[in-house]
């Protein structure tokens, strides 16, 4: 099992002389930036000429300026632009690193799969909150912390952890607790879990669910709360006990139906098969060639997700229905 670390583990004063470049001011940037201004770290954040993000950052007393100067100033350099373009932003700021710097990620794909190859002689790192960019300054804000992850790919200075604990402090990230593990655990078990589980599995599990009971005659309106809706409920359940709690909160019917009918409906080989394109590296290629391509296959995926009725159902139904938007 990994190592978990908390706030007694790190120490903030290992950054605290430091000036830390934030590349990028989206989910994630805005959220580490603040996070590390009010615990006293040096920030200065790095957008490209005309970034839609300037105003906000400047707006909350953060100095903005070019990627590359950010860098140059940055004994850090943390990588929070979309992955997709990390690569293209770690060329214009590569010369930029110095010996002794560290470059971190919130993400391993772009070094796993060798898409950004730094010198040997800077600490690479990543210091990951679980969690969108929101919660991270949400709950930091409230005295709470967001899970998150630790790990070192390259240790040049041998300060890599201290300096990463302490970076994890900083955004409140050890004081609910950052599991250390590799950037190669991260990144395949992030892919494995988005697609097989997350984004992937649940997407396709209900609209095969809402195809199933349409095309046999029932109401999309019902094939929608039965399929997709309750789905929250049941998820909220599974996220505050686990299993037993859910199962302990449906009725036994459903309990008994569903401990005796769930696993038919998984294809076990099918995600050994995603298993392996993520560990051999095919969808690392897939996915950089269609970036590469302008995204063909992508936006005609998204196209079909769009046109799909389950949407048009939904929105008719959200419309309909009051539900808490502060749920959400
Ligand atoms: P976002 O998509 O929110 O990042 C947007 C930011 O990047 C904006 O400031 C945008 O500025 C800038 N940007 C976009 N394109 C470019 C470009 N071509 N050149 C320069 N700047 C650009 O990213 P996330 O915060 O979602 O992700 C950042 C990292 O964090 C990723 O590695 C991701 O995997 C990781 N991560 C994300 C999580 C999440 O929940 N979102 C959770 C954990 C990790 P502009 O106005 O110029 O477009
Ligand atoms: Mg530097
Ligand atoms: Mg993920």
């Amino acid at each position: 099992t990994n190592e978990i670390y908390y706030d007694e583990d790190a120490d903030v004063s290992h950054i605290e002389d430091k000036t830390v470049a934030v590349l990028g001011y989206g989910s994630q940037g805005h959220a580490h930036a603040l996070n590390l201004q009010d615990s006293g770290v040096d920030v200065v954040v790095g957008l490209r000429e005309g970034s839609s993000s300037r105003a906000a950052a400047q707006d909350e007393g953060l100095e903005v300026t070019t990627p590359v100067d950010a860098a140059s100033r940055g004994d850090i350099v943390k990588m929070l632009v979309p992955d997709t373009v990390q690569p293209a932003v770690y060329e214009q700021i590569r010369d930029e690193l110095d010996a002794g710097d560290t470059l971190q990620f919130a993400h391993g794909f772009n070094i796993h799969y060798g898409q950004i190859e730094p010198p040997e002689d800077v600490d690479v790192t990543m210091v990951a909150p679980k969690s969108p960019g929101h919660l991270v300054r949400r709950n930091y804000e409230k005295g709470e912390g967001t899970p998150g992850l630790l790990a070192i790919y390259q240790d040049a200075t041998g300060e890599a952890k201290d300096e990463g604990l302490a970076y994890a402090k900083a955004i409140g990230c050890t004081r609910a607790g950052t599991i250390q593990t590799t950037f190669r655990e991260e990144t395949e078990t992030d892919l494995f879990g988005e697609q097989a589980v997350l984004c992937g599995g649940v997407t396709d599990l209900v609209k095969a669910g809402f195809e199933t009971l349409v095309d046999a005659g029932y109401s999309p309106e019902m094939a929608y709360f039965e399929c997709l809706n309750e789905l929250k409920l049941i998820v909220d359940l599974m996220y505050e006990g686990g299993h037993m709690e859910m199962w302990n909160s449906v009725s036994d019917t459903a309990e008994y139906g569903g401990l005796t009918r769930g696993e038919s409906v998984i294809d076990r080989e099918g995600m050994e098969e995603i298993l392996e394109g993520v560990q051999n590296g095919e969808f690392a290629r897939e996915w950089i060639n269609e970036n590469q391509a302008n995204r063909p296959a992508y936006k005609q995926y998204r196209q079909a997700e769009q046109d799909h009725q389950i949407e048009a159902v939904g929105e008719r139904l959200r419309d309909l229905f009051a539900w808490d938007e502060d749920e959400a």
